[in-house]
């Protein structure tokens, strides 16, 4: 096969957008901001043309890569690689309160393997379907397995969900459960097989779009949890300190942390002594949004993602996160997550 016989083969194709509302799709149904159309121009030319959007809009982009034997396992299913390529992306969308625009792909492959191409892009399409997100651009070469994705999304000016927003007293929240996914990897780094809920939850992220979406006007601060709870949170902290001018620190009720169920029924040989807690407040990988909202949108942040959690409150004068436990008793965590480069 040739470079341009694979680009036109596997990935210059139309995204059917699915509408907001259907059972499978990821957008919220009644929210506005939603941009309009499709991308101007797509795939074959020098660039991809995407109209500009109106004067009162943003444009939020990111890209993350996947390089294989670092962010997944040689071997790992790929429509599970084109899923969670994409759904990192579009999670950081969810995490600023953004709509999915489009992304370009950037793919460096071994050999242009049919089946292998066949499965991870119907695993990244489905996905970019449920967003509405189509791609419209890439790169093509050989090389050792690297999936490079810049994503564009929109929102409206000023409304972004940035992560220094914190203020003291600021509730926090979590979109969801916690732990399912560190609880994967330690299974697989034994060598073991992981229970298939937390392998799902590691290798089928959903991103969490229709909260993020949700959330803007409500939230103070928001961000994804894509390196763990704890260094997470030590992140929107110091982000938030610095833009408020004072130190800021939290205090997590460890009762109220929603580990994911499939903690309770871990395999002997990696059960944490804890019940998960360190999974869930160190593990990577959740892809659920860590964010804060002021004590009087409680109710609304209820009605509007029911899946989500309070886990603890913004405190001043100290930048430390204290983990409560029921009995009273509060010790500091280790403002610790997941580091490329640390020694
Ligand atoms: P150029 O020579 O301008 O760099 P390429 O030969 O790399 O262009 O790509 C030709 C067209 O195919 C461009 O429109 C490019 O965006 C698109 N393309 C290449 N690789 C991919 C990919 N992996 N996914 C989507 N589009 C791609
Ligand atoms: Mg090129």
């Amino acid at each position: 096969m040739t470079e341009f016989g694979l680009i036109r083969r596997y990935f210059d194709r139309p995204v059917s957008m699915w509408p907001a509302g259907h059972a499978q799709s990821l957008l919220p149904v009644h929210a506005t901001g939603q941009p309009a159309g499709v991308p101007a121009l797509g795939i074959g030319d020098d660039c991809a043309l995407l109209n500009l959007p109106a004067a009162d809009q943003q444009w939020a982009i990111s890209s993350d890569m996947l390089v294989e034997g670092r962010h997944f396992f040689a071997g790992t299913d790929p429509a599970a690689i084109g899923h969670k390529a994409l759904a990192v992306n579009l999670s950081d969308l969810a995490a600023m309160g953004a709509w999915p625009v489009g992304f370009t792909l950037a793919l460096a492959l071994p050999a242009a393997d049919q089946q292998w191409l066949d499965a991870f892009c119907q695993g990244m399409f489905a996905l970019a379907a449920r967003a509405a997100c189509p791609l419209v651009g890439g790169d093509t070469t050989r090389g050792p397995l690297t999936i490079s994705i810049t994503i564009f999304g929109q929102l409206t000016r000023g409304q972004a969900l940035r992560r220094d927003g914190a203020r003291p007293f600021d509730e926090i929240w979590v979109s969801g459960s916690l732990g399912a996914a560190a609880l994967a990897v330690a299974c697989r780094q034994q060598g073991r097989e992981a229970p298939d809920e937390a392998a799902r939850r590691l290798d089928w992220p959903e991103p969490r779009l229709k909260a993020g979406l949700q959330l803007v006007g409500l939230a103070s601060a928001a961000m994804d949890l894509s390196d763990g709870l704890a260094g997470d949170l030590g992140h929107l902290l110091e982000a938030s300190s610095h833009r408020c001018g004072q130190p800021l620190g939290a205090v997590i009720q460890a009762e109220s942390l929603p580990l994911d169920p499939v903690l309770k029924h871990v395999p002997a040989a990696v059960r944490p002594e804890d019940g998960g807690l360190r999974y869930a407040l160190y593990g990577g990988d959740d892809y659920e949004l860590l964010f804060t909202v002021p004590p009087a949108q409680h109710d609304a942040v209820l009605t509007c993602c029911p899946e989500a959690r309070m886990i603890g409150r913004i405190v001043p004068d100290d930048s430390t996160i204290f983990l409560e436990r029921a009995d009273g008793r509060c010790t500091p965590l280790l403002a610790r997550g997941y580091d490329h480069f640390a020694t």
